[in-house]
């Protein structure tokens, strides 16, 4: 058989759905009744038929000025034509350092670099490869430990799983990296449901830290990564007081603190950054997802000068990091921030999203007294719904038949265990989360 015969062989229709392994799918049923969208502009998603589907999740998390923003497609596309790519190791160009000045600008007092990737996940990785680094530069070496909570989540690198904190992305993956300890995470349902914003239980979690030093000596420990607010665990928001607590034993130990803001940069909780809202600046801050509103992948971690300063002033061995990608500060996605940052100013969406977080809670409390629902958790631009387990719908295909009941009711919504969680685009119309939590709730009654 020749090469053109095999590669016949092997051809399949364009729309053959096999061949595509898709992430975090139980690919299996998706297959038999797959949910696809073709196009997107703003609050929706049409499917391939044109139906309009409400965007209640911002794509995941991501497209926080909605989709397909006119003026973010011309900078990328200008850009393609312009400078597809530079060299990102020993080069640079001239938009890369103008996004990492805006968001300097953007992030807390404190954190004064930035430093690029791809991703939410190669973000994490990078920023717990910089805490060990810094304690090594620093002439700390033994200063390796890290510590996650339950229920985080930081990606699926190695590290981002190993101090994350959802057994199903560990389990399967031998011992993960070493010296890896976990703070209990700060969800009680009963002391805490059906609350809006911060619960006023659980501050004194934070002191599982100091636990923890007593334990491991401070002497062990380079860092502590948290989300602000879990994401993707099912929305929680951290108790009144709790992440200043950890900010002060951090601070009294020597022990950096990570704050994984994939999820809660760029306005989702009504601020640029859940640092600026929460009142406590980390030493390091991971970023993704809405810094380019999701049109281009991009990741990256804002630093603190003490921090980078290290890396400066180290050892003749160590002449800064080693460490970085191919693509870090892409122009696609330099040009795609930029376009971004400047939408955002523009239409004040941070600002908006700080303005309708009441009516958002409001709508989404509709659904309060609803057999179904055991919880819900509101803050910024987010809610989250812990469901009651239904008969005849656990496990793959309850998971499937959840996302079909949602589907068929043409909203996007994000179903993670027994949580939905919603957190649109921040140019959401009132009406609009109205007709969300309306749909949603049809959606509900139709699998009860
Ligand atoms: N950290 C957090 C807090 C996240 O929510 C996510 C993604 N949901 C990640 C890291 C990983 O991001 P990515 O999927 O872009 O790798």
């Amino acid at each position: 058989m020749s090469q053109t015969e095999a590669a016949a062989s092997h051809a399949k229709a364009p729309n053959d759905l096999e061949s595509l392994w898709l992430p975090f799918t139980p690919n299996r049923h998706f297959k038999r009744d797959p949910r696809l969208v073709a196009r997107a502009k703003d609050m929706h998603y049409f499917k391939p038929d044109g139906t309009p589907v409400l965007d209640g999740t911002a794509g995941l998390w991501c497209a926080n000025a909605g989709h397909c923003r006119d003026k973010i497609v011309s900078a990328i596309q200008a850009q393609a034509a312009e400078l597809d790519f530079a060299p990102s190791f020993q080069f640079s160009h001239p938009k890369a350092f103008e996004v990492a000045n805006q968001l300097v600008a953007m992030t807390p007092e404190g954190l004064d670099y930035a430093f690029f990737c791809n991703s939410g996940s190669e973000a994490a990785d990078t920023a717990l490869k910089m805490a060990i680094a810094y304690h090594r530069a620093n002439g700390e070496a033994s200063r390796t430990r890290l510590i996650g909570r339950e229920r985080g989540y930081h990606g699926v690198g190695f590290g981002g799983i190993s101090v994350g904190g959802m057994s199903p992305n560990r389990k399967f993956y031998g011992s993960l990296l070493p010296g890896v300890d976990h703070l209990p995470h700060t969800y009680n349902r009963a002391e805490q449901a059906f609350t809006r914003g911060e619960p006023a239980w659980g501050a004194y979690l934070a002191d599982e830290l100091q636990r923890l030093v007593d334990l491991h000596d401070a002497s062990t420990i380079a860092a502590v990564i948290v989300e602000p607010m879990a994401g993707s665990t099912g929305a929680l928001p951290p108790p009144q007081g709790y992440l200043k607590r950890l900010r002060e034993l951090c601070d009294k130990h020597g022990i950096l603190l990570i704050f994984d803001e994939v999820i809660t940069g760029f306005g989702r909780l009504g601020h640029a950054t859940a640092a600026e809202r929460f009142g406590v600046t980390p030493d390091i801050m991971t970023f993704a997802k809405g810094v380019t509103s999701a049109a281009v992948p991009m990741g990256g971690a804002m630093v603190g000068r003490h921090v980078y300063e290290a890396f400066q002033s180290g050892p003749d061995h160590m002449i800064d990091l080693f460490h970085g990608y191919t693509y870090s500060g892409h122009p696609l996605a330099m040009a795609a921030a930029l376009a971004t940052f400047e939408l955002y100013r523009e239409e004040g969406l941070f600002e908006r999203a700080r303005a309708n977080e009441a009516a958002f809670a409001d709508a989404a409390f509709t659904l309060k007294g609803h057999p179904l629902v055991l919880d819900i958790r509101t803050i910024g631009m987010v809610a989250a719904f812990d469901l009651a387990p239904v008969e005849g719908l656990m496990g793959k295909r309850g998971y499937d038949a959840m996302c079909n009941a949602f589907h068929e009711q043409n909203i996007m919504v994000r179903v993670s265990g027994d949580t939905i969680a919603f957190s649109p685009p921040l140019i959401i119309e009132e009406a609009q989360m109205g007709e969300l939590f309306e749909r949603f709730k049809k959606a509900l009654d139709a699998v009860a």
